[in-house]
């Protein structure tokens, strides 16, 4: 029985995959004919546990072969590189906030890219303490810096790299492709976190951090094309705190600081954008948890598009 019971969830789990990346394929084909301003959902997972079948956060615009990353959780960089997209394209990080699961590789982004070839700037924008977090990350690789200047001629790292610390909410930068706008979210404990909204002539894309319920979130994406919102599945928090032994508190954390999914749908009706793309998945993983219960939850106060996020999923 058990093992029939198993041998199920694997076959379940093989059909999802394959069909994810059935859909994965043909959205990224059809992603890069549609938009000049493409987004690619890099990681789709919450929390800093790695997980078999989700990155943690991550997404990539790309305009004009120019990559803007919106956080950094970890596989960062092999994520943009399954993705087919250049590393040495790099020109803008973005960091909604310092958890883990958001940062985690934000400097190896910066040095495995300059590996790769980048030779260009890049600017940095999120939350203090980020210069400190930058000086001491390249002050750490002090070493690998060098000897790869030393032995295969790379320019110096750092000059490149332009960290700005974001104390509130407003237009973050202007450049010849894109308007970048931040606005704070509610985080708590967390003081500054952060939800970015992207303008480019062809589409807005507004990507949420994590966040409870924010009517400054609401207001950022008004009218927006596409609002990539982090996604809780409260029915399946207790089986998810079950293994850790403050599952009380980390419950209450976790319902205080993100968002359910149903709010999600009220949050994209509210705000009347046309695309609602579920991601920062908690649960990441759970098998009991569908697809379609993901977008159903979603759709009971959404009537536009809903998206489920996987990572690759180009939208
Ligand atoms: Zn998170
Ligand atoms: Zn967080």
């Amino acid at each position: 029985m058990r093992h029939r019971q198993s041998r199920r969830a694997f076959l379940q789990r093989s059909a999802a995959w394959a069909a994810s990346v059935a859909l994965t394929r043909s959205s990224v084909a059809a992603g890069s004919a549609a938009h000049r301003t493409r987004l690619i959902l890099l990681g789709t997972g919450g929390g800093p546990r790695p997980k078999r079948d989700r990155s943690a956060s991550a997404q990539a615009i790309v305009v004009d072969d120019y990559l803007y990353v919106i956080d950094c959780g970890d596989g960062v960089a092999r994520q943009i590189v399954r993705a087919g997209l250049a590393l040495p394209r790099l020109r803008h990080v973005f960091l909604t906030h310092h958890h883990s699961d958001h940062n985690a590789d934000y400097g190896n982004l910066l040095l495995i890219a300059w590996a790769s070839g980048l030779a260009t700037r890049v600017d940095v924008w999120g939350p203090p303490p980020l210069v400190a977090m930058t000086q001491h990350f390249l002050k750490m690789s002090d070493l690998d810096i060098r000897t790869r200047i030393a032995d295969e001629g790379r320019v110096p790292l750092s000059p490149l790299i332009e960290p700005h610390e974001l104390n509130g909410a407003g237009v973050v930068l202007k450049d010849e492709r894109l308007t970048v706008t931040a606005t704070l979210v509610r985080h708590p404990p967390i003081e500054h976190a952060f939800a970015f909204r992207f303008d480019a002539p062809d589409r807005s894309i507004v990507i949420s951090g994590d966040t409870n319920r924010a009517e400054s979130l609401i207001r950022l994406a008004r009218g927006a094309d596409v609002l990539v919102h982090e996604a809780l599945f409260v029915p399946a928090v207790d089986r998810l705190v079950a293994r850790v032994p403050n599952a009380t508190t980390l419950k209450q954390h976790i319902i205080d600081s993100h968002t359910a999914v149903e709010e999600c749908g009220r949050v994209a009706a509210e705000a009347g954008v046309k695309m609602l793309v579920l991601s920062h998945l908690v649960p990441p993983d759970d098998p009991a948890v569908t697809d379609d219960m993901w977008v159903d939850a979603a759709r009971r106060y959404f009537k536009g598009e809903v998206v489920l996020g996987s990572d690759l999923l180009e939208v």
